[in-house]
This record gives C-alpha cells, structure tokens and sequence, in this order.
C-alpha cells in the first residue's frame, strides 16, 4: 500500500495502529478525539485554507511568498509534536522529489503556537528507513502486539485494542 503522512504519524505514536490503518480497519468515527480534530481542521486558518493535493499528500496550509513556498500542517495538541514533524518532513520530501524546496511549519492554534520545520539530508534518510519499517509492519500478517503508550487515552481505536 502507499505509505501517506499521516501514517508517519502513526509509526512515531503507534506502530500497531499503522498495521490497523493499512488494513483499512477503520477506527470509531463516533470517538470525540475524531470530532474535535475535524472541527479544528475545518475551521482554523480558514482565510488560507486551500487544501491541495500533490499525488497521495494534501496540504492543509500553504503560505506563499515570492521567493519561499511554506507548508502547513494544523494541529490540536504540540503533544505529538515528533510524530507531526516526521509527518510534515514527508510532505516536504514529496515535494523535494518533484523539484519544489519548500519548508514547512505546524499550527497549534489552540496553543497560539507555530514549529517550523525544515528537510535537511539527515532527516531526509530517517525518513527513508522509518518509510521501509512501515512498509516492513504492513507486510506482516498480524498486527504489533499492545502496547500501551500515552496515546491509547485518546485513539480511536481503543475499543478494539482493548476489549
Ligand atoms: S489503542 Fe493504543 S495500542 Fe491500540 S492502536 Fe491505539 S495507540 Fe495503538
């Protein structure tokens, strides 16, 4: 399956959720987690707010300027802000690949809070060995075992791992 940003998320908070994900198990839409990041998505930064597909990547925020294009990425929560810089730093490889440099930032509008980040060659081959693990997690024919992590709180898919 095509490895996508969000499933960088996933791997840096999760691992087994990115086996559920690539096995299209989809979590509880219900769950008030989903809800609240739906509405922050659909309502912050509305006056820049054009949502662009590149390939299999869409881009929540783009700011440009004459001489830097800038992506953004809105969040909740700067609690997972390693698993949002590793999502974003896959967006701006996309990028890179198709010859656009760009950088990019994350939002935390609740926080009033702004991370800009930046694809260097070092973070440029983390990436590439953290998209062959997850290609390595979704070949396998069970998911990860539990494994409790700060996240389970708040996923979606607490009820399947969990009861
Ligand atoms: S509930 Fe916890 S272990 Fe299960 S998928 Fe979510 S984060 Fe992972």
């Amino acid at each position: 399956m095509d490895i996508n940003g969000t499933m960088l998320w996933y791997y840096n908070v999760c691992k087994r959720e990115v086996w559920l994900m690539s096995r299209s198990i989809v979590p509880d839409q219900h769950d008030e987690n989903v809800d609240i990041g739906r509405f922050i998505h659909e309502r912050t930064y509305k006056r820049n707010n054009k949502e662009i597909s590149f390939g299999n990547v869409k881009f929540d925020v783009i700011f440009k300027s004459k001489k830097q294009i800038t992506i953004g990425e809105t969040k909740k929560t700067s609690k997972y802000a390693e698993a949002s810089k590793w999502q974003l730093m896959y967006y701006l490889n996309q990028l890179k690949d198709a010859g656009i440099n760009a950088k990019g930032v994350l939002l935390y509008p609740e926080e009033k809070k702004r991370t800009e980040i930046e694809l260097t060659d070092e973070s440029q081959e983390k990436l590439q060995r953290m998209c062959l693990d997850i290609e390595k997690i979704c070949a396998l024919k069970r998911p990860p075992s539990v494994k409790k992590v700060p996240f389970c709180k708040k996923c979606a898919y607490r009820q399947y791992c969990y009861s």
